[in-house]
């Protein structure tokens, strides 16, 4: 720019100087004809390279841009480097662009970027088979006229990102477990995984567990005939053969209790889709768990119900009552001699809850969240001794996801616990 003012300076000074000479030699007239002529051809020269530079600009390639002479020749050099630097940029960042698209499209996962009204941005390979996108035609559309999924709606409507969901698609990819990770302002990445082989596999250690636990029922029952047949008081045993006989007695009565745990919990898992809409009469159904409490409770222990009896739900009865009863009799057994068990069921916040308090051993806090899997004891002796076969809690649980309901626990070690089943409002039967 100095240079530009610096030449333009000389230039005027030049001519000045010229037509003062001109003014001395010839005449005034003549040097300022002189004068007005440099600058007509001066004005005329910048006007023929402004009108290239405006003809470049119209449609700049790089080859074909003005060599311009004096200052211009300056200008246009400028302006070229920066059209190769601008250009240089441009194909740095298409060719990022490309690798992130590869890279991308490379992924098992299904990546989406959603903006605020959750309208597709971009998406890549794995996302389309995932969600049935075509990019051509989807591209800024919202994702749930794409992707129609009652529970996909709600999870991206709801907006609690901390958790992920499992959804069954109709497209290429059958299961998938999906999760919203927040980014920017208001903008979304939605990720999605296939969980397809997993539930495979998880379906074919069902199956298997449930297959073979209903094998060994038959071998078992012919055991346990066997031994009552054998162990009688006519056959006249000795002391030590009829200790030996109790003892397989109990243990076959164990492994009785642990098939039919067994096969009662895939029996709930396998039957995803039953009708679990009987009506429960609670009022006959703490009936019966009363009675069944009061013969488990060989140590005195006091216990209490406050059961509101208007609160009928719609479940599967037998599941229900094997729930409830899985409380109960874990609240006697792991509550030393008179202790204090309160069982109630009520509305809270128009949430129909189970609750069984006892002031029993308690469950350490590390340990809360663990003794809802399958075969988990926080204790093995005191479970064994009591008659326990560690699958209670992990059929509670389930009776509960079946029932669209949750198991709730709160446990202090050496002072208690208290095991709640909240069930969804719309399991209440609404009174006529
Ligand atoms: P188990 O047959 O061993 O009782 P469960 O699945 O019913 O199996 O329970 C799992 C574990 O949770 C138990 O082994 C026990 O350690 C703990 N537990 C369950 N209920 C209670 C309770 N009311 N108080 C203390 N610990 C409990």
């Amino acid at each position: 720019m100095q240079d530009i003012k610096l030449r333009t300076f000389i230039f005027f000074v030049l001519i000045l100087f010229l037509s003062f000479i001109a003014s001395k030699i010839f005449s005034l007239n003549i040097a300022i004809t002189f004068l007005i002529l440099a600058l007509i051809i001066y004005l005329i020269s910048h006007i023929f390279w402004i009108n290239e530079l405006s003809k470049w600009l119209d449609n700049p390639k790089s080859n074909e841009i003005p060599d311009g002479r004096g200052i211009w020749q300056d200008i246009f050099s400028k302006i070229y480097k920066n059209y190769r630097f601008e250009n240089k940029s441009k194909k740095d960042l298409a060719t990022a662009m490309e690798k992130f698209v590869e890279a991308a499209d490379a992924l098992l996962d299904g990546v989406v970027s959603l903006n605020e009204s959750n309208e597709i941005i971009w998406c890549n390979k794995r996302a389309q088979l995932m969600f049935g996108i075509n990019v051509r035609k989807d591209t800024n559309k919202p994702i749930l006229h794409i992707f129609r999924n009652s529970e996909f709606k709600k999870y991206l409507d709801e907006g609690n990102y901390e958790s992920t969901i499992q959804v069954d698609t109709e497209n290429y990819i059958n299961h998938i477990e999906v999760k919203v990770i927040p980014f920017g302002r208001y903008q979304k990445l939605l990720t999605a995984r296939d969980i397809s082989p997993i539930l495979k596999n998880e379906l074919v250690r069902k199956e298997f567990v449930s297959n073979f636990t209903h094998e060994l029922k038959t071998p078992l029952t012919v055991i346990t005939g066997f031994i009552e047949t054998l162990d009688q008081p006519k056959n006249n045993l000795s002391p030590g053969t009829k200790e030996i006989f109790t003892l397989m007695s109990d243990q076959a009565n164990r492994m009785k209790d642990l098939i039919n745990d067994l096969l009662l919990l895939s029996n709930i898992e396998a039957s995803l889709n039953k009708n679990r809409s009987e009506k429960i009469y609670i009022g006959r159904l703490f009936d019966s768990i009363k009675a069944s409490s009061s013969k488990l409770n060989k140590k005195k222990h006091k216990i209490k119900f406050n059961i509101d009896k208007n609160l009928n739900i719609y479940g599967s009865k037998s599941e229900i009552q094997s729930a409830f009863s899985n409380l109960v009799s874990n609240a006697i057994r792991y509550t030393p001699e008179k202790g204090n068990i309160l069982i109630t069921w009520h509305l809270i916040n128009n949430l129909p809850i189970m609750e069984v308090t006892d002031n029993g051993v308690g469950i350490p806090k590390n340990k809360i969240n663990r003794i809802t899997e399958r075969f988990y004891r926080v204790d093995e002796d005191r479970s064994r001794s009591s008659g326990g076969t560690g699958l209670g809690l992990s059929i509670v649980k389930n009776i509960m996801l079946q029932h669209q309901g949750q198991l709730e626990i709160t446990s202090e070690l050496n002072h208690g616990s208290t095991f709640k089943l909240i069930f969804p409002e719309d399991r209440i039967i609404k009174p006529l």
